[in-house]
């Protein structure tokens, strides 16, 4: 799975951090960046699916899912 955070929506809120802090990291804004170059391990998927349904901006596309 591929994930990429969109810079224009993300209003920095961090719940995509707080709910997988595995594959997201936060600058001092709040604003999202995926690690990884957005390659999420098969184990964290899950945690992965649930920030992108919870993200209030759906600033979290699935480039691959
Ligand atoms: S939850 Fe969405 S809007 Fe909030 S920091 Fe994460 S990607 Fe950005």
């Amino acid at each position: 799975m591929k994930i990429r955070v969109n810079e224009e929506k993300c209003q920095g809120h961090a719940r995509c951090y707080a709910l997988a802090p595995e594959v997201f990291d936060v600058d001092d804004y709040g604003q999202s960046s995926v690690k990884n170059d957005g390659w999420v391990p098969d184990a964290l998927e899950n945690k992965v699916r649930l920030a992108v349904e919870n993200c209030p901006e759906y600033a979290i596309e699935v480039l691959e899912p």
